[in-house]
């Protein structure tokens, strides 16, 4: 395995080697034109093109009924923070709701106030970030302009294994760190968002999938870029779009169907690959603490520190030194975190629990 199949990294991940390679080559020329990627028009009818195949990718994986769209935007996920409230929630009467489940939600609630009232139905934040809610316990109201949640908490690795059945609902989720990771029942949802940068490419583009049904409720008088209808309406291609992310999420996208076996299969070898680190951690005893409690795991983010916290430091270097990377923790709170996003192998996986478990006979 190379340097680059033992990255760990939370985001920008890991790309499957062979969708470099052809991103490699369309740098230069792309074999469809001849031209490279990077100077190729945003009007051209390639690009067209590559849109609506991506498109019809992302609407095959996840069987969107027809009543969705789905947009390439920019301004990764954190656009979608203010953008959601300012669209769906302009001059709400009720608050709209959210769960505050750990880092990235809580940044979706502080840019989410900025706009409109917030209720916050459910906070993990006082005992830590160790688990989460169940939908069934949560006090919604249907009248709320919209509940947002967050699948995956990236940073402390919490991941929701269910999906919310919350009829009359506006569901909203951030899957910006699961998305195609796994199949989902899309269908419960008015919104899903997620950025590339994690299981679909390099950065720059922002995949959101919304109900047409949600256009009736956005405001006039939006500056044009942050109206979910001049999107629909130009099909992505308002102003000029990241072509090379574009490109390379198309290329992704075929690789999952083509190379993988489509979203079930990934499923199955993501859960083998975070089974196999979790058990690792499991083994190690008392060494470890694990973020996430056993049923909230996430399956794209290994978060865990050391009972002893020089072990931590100690760890990271060893790791370096053996030639893996982006294993530190977020720096909100420290200890270590293993990204196995889509692309990661699982040989990789099978290094690196062999080098955790190795570093715990050396030092437990
Ligand atoms: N949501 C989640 C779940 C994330 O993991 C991140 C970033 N890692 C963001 C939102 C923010 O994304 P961006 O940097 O694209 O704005």
């Amino acid at each position: 395995l190379s340097a680059n199949d033992l990255n760990f990294s939370g985001g920008p991940g890991a790309l499957p080697h062979e969708v470099l390679l052809q991103a490699q080559q369309a740098m230069i020329a792309l074999p469809e034109t001849g031209l490279s990627v990077l100077g190729m028009s945003h009007r051209s009818a390639w690009f067209r093109e590559l849109l609506d195949e991506a498109e019809q990718h992302i609407r095959d994986l996840l069987n969107l009924e027809d009543r969705y769209a789905v947009l390439f935007l920019q301004g990764g996920s954190s656009l979608q923070f203010s953008m959601i409230p300012a669209n769906f929630a302009h001059g709400a009467k009720r608050p709209t709701e959210f769960v505050a489940s750990g880092y990235w939600s809580g940044k979706a609630i502080g840019e989410a106030a900025c706009a409109a009232p917030v209720k916050v139905l459910w906070d993990g934040g006082a005992d830590g970030y160790h688990r989460l809610p169940d939908f069934e316990e949560l006090a919604w109201n249907p009248q709320a302009p919209f509940f947002h949640y967050v699948s995956n908490e990236t940073v402390e690795g919490l991941q929701f294994h269910q999906t919310p059945r919350m009829e009359g609902a506006t569901v909203i989720s951030d899957m910006s760190s699961d998305f195609l990771s796994r199949p989902i029942d899309a269908g419960r949802y008015a919104m899903i968002y997620a950025h590339a940068q994690k299981n679909l490419g390099p950065a720059g583009v922002t995949v959101a999938i919304l109900d047409t049904a949600l256009l009736d409720r956005i405001p006039d008088g939006l500056p044009p870029m942050l109206d979910y209808r001049t999107h629909v309406r130009h099909r992505s291609i308002y102003n000029t779009p990241p072509v090379f992310s574009l490109y390379a999420l198309t290329l992704i996208c075929r690789w999952l169907r083509q190379d993988i076996g489509g979203l079930d299969a990934m499923e199955a070898i993501n859960s083998l690959k975070a089974g196999r680190l979790y058990q690792c951690l499991d083994d190690m005893g008392g060494l470890v603490i694990p973020q996430a409690e056993r049923d909230f795991r996430s399956q794209m983010n290994v978060a865990f520190r050391f009972r002893d916290t020089r072990l931590d430091a100690l760890c990271l270097q060893e790791a370096a030194d053996a030639g893996f990377s982006g294993l530190g923790g977020h720096r909100s709170i420290g200890g270590l975190r293993a990204s196995i996003y889509n692309a990661v192998l699982p040989a990789a996986v099978e290094l690196l629990a062999e080098f955790l478990e190795d570093f715990a006979r050396r030092h437990g």
